[in-house]
């Protein structure tokens, strides 16, 4: 098949933007060493991202994440770091 050469520069491209906005979303970082299970950034994420699995926070729903950095303020461990 020949592509049109913008259809070239689209198919480069797309992947390469799909990927730095992956690399924009914000994520919580759970250190499992801190973490207590207290569940407080489980209750308190109005996204429902965490969930306190197995006596640690777990990120179950990273792409709902938005950044708001509740957890990392509510966590008494210090164990949340919201990566942007
Ligand atoms: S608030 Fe902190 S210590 Fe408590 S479950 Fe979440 S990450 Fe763990
Ligand atoms: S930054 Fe906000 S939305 Fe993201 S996990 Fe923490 S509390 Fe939830």
């Amino acid at each position: 098949m020949t592509l049109h050469a913008g259809c070239r520069e689209t198919t480069t491209y797309i992947p390469a933007i799909n990927d730095l906005a992956a690399r924009a979303m914000p994520k919580p970082v759970v250190d499992l060493d801190k973490c207590t299970g207290c569940g407080t950034c489980a209750s308190s994420c109005p996204q429902g991202v965490l969930e306190v699995k197995e006596g640690k926070a777990q990120v179950v729903n990273p792409d709902a994440c938005i950044g708001c950095r509740v957890c990392e303020s509510v966590c008494p461990a210090g164990a949340i770091k919201v990566t942007d």
